[in-house]
């Protein structure tokens, strides 16, 4: 048996890992590569992979990184079928229609400069109907059952604690009269917070493939996190500010909802009202709403028949751009919720264009920054910044919050992996940067006396 990893192999992106039997060919995860260029030019159908005989794909959850390069495969001859749980169904549907809508904008826009240079056009990495193609594809598993996807391989999806539908996958293989225990982590959550189940408990394993994002630390500590954010909503009520807090639509958008309605509900914050001015936070939201059913206890706090719970929680979304634009003649004191997550793009930029001048706004940056984003530069104290070609002062107060990561820190992982690095699992590190990944080996080498693997890209092995 052998697996290859065709992406996160030291990298945070791009997940997709083959593995090979005697007569099964099966995918985990078919993800993109994001961030820089050298990156971004690695998606493709993995060179030497033939997509006819591959058996089937299997989806851990629904963030790009895990699925974006979905479409692709099924444009270029992959046919069978990819098993995820319904969850994980929804949010890929919603977050690859949005990846096309970006694609075939962005290919519009180079081909114009190409034009002008008097180059050949280029084609988007894929379009809408791709996206509805491979939709169609699409195979719903529950939590905890046995699914049959070859003769050789059994897999169950089981909770990762990620995002809403994401799971980690227990496969058992049979060859040549001999069963191995494989388990592939997907990205997992954190323990003991709402909304999101804990991880599962898996304690049969031979081989796990582990994600190490944030395998060098542990996040900030919940309490504080909220303390301070509380603390920035009640000087903002004070001052007439506006609260402007960029989030990534899916998993970040609504833990920050069901924060703001729970404090509200509870008299711990300033009436304010709370705007969502993400079309598609919108619909993730309206997912997440829909499967109270795969959240823990804490979602009934705050949704009501598949809907936000208001109470005393002044909280409004705005679908259109009027009503957007809107939300520039509002005096203040509010909360406005809109991504992009890294200020890179989407209707955050109007909204810090119009207020990052004033003295009374308060950024809240939820989620990490990647280098080189806007969102870093602020919060590496900018006193100026380029927007829409426009040079802005920005006289706001740039808050850095940690802790509301849809990733486990260092202590999550160690306690998901126990069960099984107790009974001598070969551990296997993937979705990681070298730093990330070396921390958290020597961890894991100090806790259990265990060498884990960090793979290179491409790299085959032999299990
Ligand atoms: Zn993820």
């Amino acid at each position: 048996m052998q697996l290859t990893f065709h992406g996160a192999a030291r990298e945070v992106t791009g997940s997709l890992y083959l593995l090979e039997t005697d007569q099964s060919r099966i995918l985990i995860d078919a993800g993109m590569f994001q961030g820089p260029r050298r990156l971004e030019r690695l998606n493709m159908v993995p060179r030497g992979l033939d997509l006819q005989r591959i058996d089937a794909i299997l989806l851990t959850h629904g963030h790009l990184d895990h699925c974006g390069r979905l479409p692709l495969l099924s444009r270029s001859g992959y046919r069978g079928p990819v098993y995820a749980t319904q969850g994980t169904i929804e949010i890929a549907s919603l977050i690859l229609h949005d990846a096309a809508h970006i694609q075939e904008h962005d290919t519009k826009r180079e081909n114009r400069r190409r034009a002008r240079a008097g180059m050949k056009p280029t084609k988007p990495l894929f379009d809408d109907r791709d996206v509805e193609h491979v939709i169609r594809q699409f195979v719903p598993v529950s939590y905890d059952e046995i699914n049959n996807i070859t003769d050789q391989i059994k897999a169950t999806f089981v909770e990762a604690g990620h995002i809403l539908g994401s799971a980690s996958i227990k496969l058992r293989v049979r060859e040549n009269g001999e069963t191995k225990n494989l388990v592939f982590s997907g990205d997992l959550g954190q323990y003991d917070v709402p909304l999101m189940r804990d991880p599962a408990l898996i304690e049969e394993a031979d081989i796990v493939m582990m994600e190490s994002t944030y395998g060098d630390r542990d996040h900030r500590p919940m309490t504080e996190t909220l303390s301070e954010f509380k603390e920035i909503l009640r000087k903002a009520f004070q001052d007439g500010g506006k609260v402007l807090i960029p989030s990534f639509a899916v998993g970040r958008t609504q833990q920050i909802l069901y924060y703001l309605a729970l404090m509200a509900n509870r008299d711990e914050i300033p009436a304010l009202p709370v705007y969502l001015d993400s079309p598609m936070g919108i619909s993730a939201t309206a997912i997440y709403a829909r499967h109270e059913e795969i959240m823990d206890e804490a979602a009934q706090v705050i949704i009501e028949d598949g809907d936000i719970k208001k109470g005393k929680f002044r909280f409004r979304t705005c679908q259109s751009m009027e009503e957007s634009q809107m939300l520039n003649e509002l005096p203040g004191p509010c909360v406005i919720i809109a991504g992009a997550g890294m200020c890179n793009a989407g209707r955050i930029l109007h909204h810090f264009k119009h207020n990052l001048w004033k003295e009374t706004t308060e950024v809240v940056m939820v989620g990490y920054q990647a280098r080189g984003s806007l969102g870093r530069m602020l919060l590496d104290g900018a006193d100026r910044v380029k927007i829409f070609r426009e040079t802005i002062q920005v006289n706001a107060t740039i808050n850095g919050v940690g802790g509301f990561s849809a990733h486990g820190g260092q202590t999550d992982l160690l306690r998901w992996l126990e069960p099984m690095a107790s009974k001598k699992a070969r551990v296997i590190l993937t979705h990681g940067e070298s730093h990330q990944i070396d921390e958290l080996s020597y961890a894991i080498e100090r806790k259990f006396d265990l060498k884990p693997f960090a793979p290179k890209l491409q790299e085959k092995i032999e299990i």
